[in-house]
């Protein structure tokens, strides 16, 4: 849905501002300078280098195509427009400087800001730097202590370079897949937009390729479409208010309350890479969460160094009525992280089952230290957990509680292997694709996996316990959470999967544009897809039965279906024979349970069939693409 605004976004007409950037497109791209990606956007979104003809081919095959789909070619050409300028390496803040301005922006800072267009800046500058900002911004050559990001209407690309380079080296994100990458972005980038004063078409474009790669935006009051993470504000006051506000930022208010992390503690730690001096743990030592009768609290041991303490135990329980066992597992996975924010510090579990605490040079494992990062990790985490008490024991004291610490993991690992469809009292949903994906309502259970391919957990915890990530939604659903409960109740045919309380709940969240949904059903009334889905499932007319597709496959299944027209038909909306769908899923006992699960499978593409290649019932039967 298109706001008021030019004839061309009310009509779909082409985009003057795709069409601008192909006339500006240089015949051939450079490598920036200063950089092991040398242009880093083409290979966040490709894998790859991008050449100028198949830029040209794919702009001009999306050239009426909704903005949201062509912000991301517009963001490669945006690069390859500026990888020509003479002044380019002016602007390009090279991998060193990026290592600066992410350790700086995201520890010693509030956040970053980018102040977009080509108004004059100077007033929210000044008035984001008193917040303790770091701040970037177009035409901020005149601007103190800015970084000016250049004059050109392309200048955000030099924002998204820093974005995905965080993404790529800090996330471990493979390049590529940007799809985890702006999921990555949301929760984990301290970053927020401001679209500051009138933006050009070509601008509005890449304000749409930043908000899709997980900035979140302030925008003004004719911002033309009502897509995207933003909040709609004018006035410097307000754009500073409103900025301030998302929760992606390091400092956090939550329902009046701040959350910030110790200043020892830095996210970006978590995936900071450094030489390991010693090791602490092994075999004997432990780490668990589990549910408890606790008040908030911390006990450690009177000797505050675990340098030479052989065996470390760490108990954190949660005094949280919502807190179930299943759900304790994920959070725990979660709180472990919380060890390596601090700087020189990484904490693991291998896969033999040691817990093991690595130490960089000359970096002391101070046990009060360990015990004030989990207790603020946890509720910047899960915002609205509450009553975190964590234990520290080392030594014998330890040794005693390990046993006691294995039993409860082994009975919860069987509890949750046992949970199905059948057996819980709750499905969980999730609208965090919404902004892009409007009527899309993702409904997790155990046996329908988010089709993104996210832990079901990871829902379930940000239900129960909030998230840090996502502020926006749409106006119809102010008051929603983004994730939420539903109560299962009686079911309207169990084998596809349809249920009362699912049905009113995606009504109420698409929000009135679906009404029924068959969870396990392909032909009628399937799953929604977003744009995140790892596989699409379809129904094939003429072999009367599944067919299963990666994501990007480029090769063609019978009938000359292609990845783009399954993607294209299902992509935000409810299209029956036709729904996203994740490796997790595709393994479920009740994969398409309803249209005759596995052993209704036709066609599968290579990695489809990778996934389930041990699970068919009839593998002769099945057709592998090539
Ligand atoms: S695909 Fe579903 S579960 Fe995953 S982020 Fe989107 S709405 Fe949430």
């Amino acid at each position: 849905m298109h706001r008021a605004g030019n004839d061309y976004r009310q009509q779909g007409g082409p985009s003057p501002g795709l069409e601008k950037l192909l006339k500006m497109l240089p015949d051939k791209s450079k490598d920036f300078n200063g950089t092991e990606f040398g242009q880093a956007v083409g290979i966040a979104y490709f894998g790859k280098r991008v050449d100028a003809g198949v830029m040209r081919n794919r702009a001009q095959q999306l050239s009426t195509a909704p903005p949201e789909q062509q912000c991301e070619i517009a963001m490669v050409m945006a690069e390859a427009i500026e990888s020509t300028a003479p002044d380019r390496d002016k602007y390009f803040q090279t991998d060193e400087k990026t290592r600066d301005l992410v350790f700086n922006g995201s520890k010693w800072r509030s956040g970053w800001i980018f102040l977009m267009g080509n108004s004059d800046h100077s007033e929210p500058a000044q008035r984001f730097r008193q917040r303790n900002f770091l701040v970037f911004a177009q035409n901020g050559a005149k601007l103190k202590d800015v970084i000016d990001l250049g004059p050109r209407e392309t200048a955000a690309v030099y924002f998204l370079q820093i974005m995905v380079r965080y993404a790529m080296i800090w996330g471990g994100i493979s390049p590529g897949d940007d799809h985890e990458m702006a999921h990555f972005l949301e929760k984990d980038m301290s970053g927020v937009v401001v679209a500051h004063g009138k933006l050009t078409p070509v601008e509005e474009l890449l304000l749409v390729g930043l908000m899709k790669m997980g900035a979140p935006a302030v925008v003004p009051n004719d911002y033309p479409w009502d897509f995207g993470r933003y909040v709609r504000v004018e006035g410097t006051d307000r754009i500073v208010e409103a900025a301030t506000k998302f929760p992606n930022l390091r400092v956090k208010e939550i329902q009046g309350k701040i959350i910030e992390l110790p200043g020892f503690c830095n996210p970006a730690n978590t995936k900071a890479e450094f030489n390991v001096e010693t090791t602490i743990g092994g075999v004997d030592s432990f780490f668990i969460l589990r549910p408890g009768n606790v008040e908030d609290g911390i006990v450690i041991p009177e000797n505050n160094d675990l340098t030479d303490c052989g065996t470390v135990g760490i108990v954190i329980e949660i005094g949280d009525k919502r807190l179930d066992l299943s759900t304790s597992e994920y959070i725990e996975g979660i709180a472990l992280r919380g060890i390596s924010t601090i700087t020189g510090l990484r904490a693991e579990r291998s896969k033999e089952g040691e817990f093991l605490i690595h130490c960089a040079k000359g970096v002391k494992p101070e046990v009060s230290i360990i015990a004030q990062a989990l207790q603020k990790w946890i509720p910047y985490q899960f915002p609205y957990i509450e009553k975190v008490f964590v234990k520290i024991l080392i030594g014998e004291d330890a040794k005693k509680e390990r046993l006691s610490a294995q039993e409860f993991q082994t009975e919860r690992k069987k509890i949750i292997e046992n949970e199905s469809d059948d057996t819980v009292k709750y499905f969980h949903y999730c609208i965090e694709c919404q902004p892009f994906s409007k009527v899309h309502v993702c409904i997790i259970t155990p046996n329908r996996p988010p089709m993104c391919g996210r832990d079901r957990f990871q829902v379930k915890a940000a239900a129960l316990f909030g998230a840090s990530w996502h502020p926006w939604k749409r106006r119809e659903l102010e008051g929603v959470e983004m994730r939420g409960a539903i109560e299962v109740g009686d079911a309207i045919d169990v084998n596809y999967g349809e249920y009362h309380t699912v049905d009113e709940a995606i009504e109420k969240l698409s929000p009135g544009h679906i009404k029924r949904v068959k969870l396990h059903g392909l032909r009628e009334y399937p799953h929604t897809s977003c744009g995140c889905f790892q596989f699409l499932a379809f129904w094939i007319k003429s072999l009367d039965g599944i067919g299963i597709m990666e994501r990007d496959y480029r090769g063609e299944a019978p009938e000359g279906i292609t990845w783009d027209m399954l993607a294209n038909a299902a992509g935000g909306k409810q299209t029956p024979g036709i729904t996203g769908v994740s490796r997790n899923y595709l393994r479920s006992k009740r994969f398409m349970q309803g249209e005759g699960g596995l052993e209704a499978v036709r066609w599968v593409s290579p990695r489809a069939f990778e996934a389930i290649k041990g699970l068919l019932p009839h593998p002769d039967k099945v057709r592998v693409g090539e």
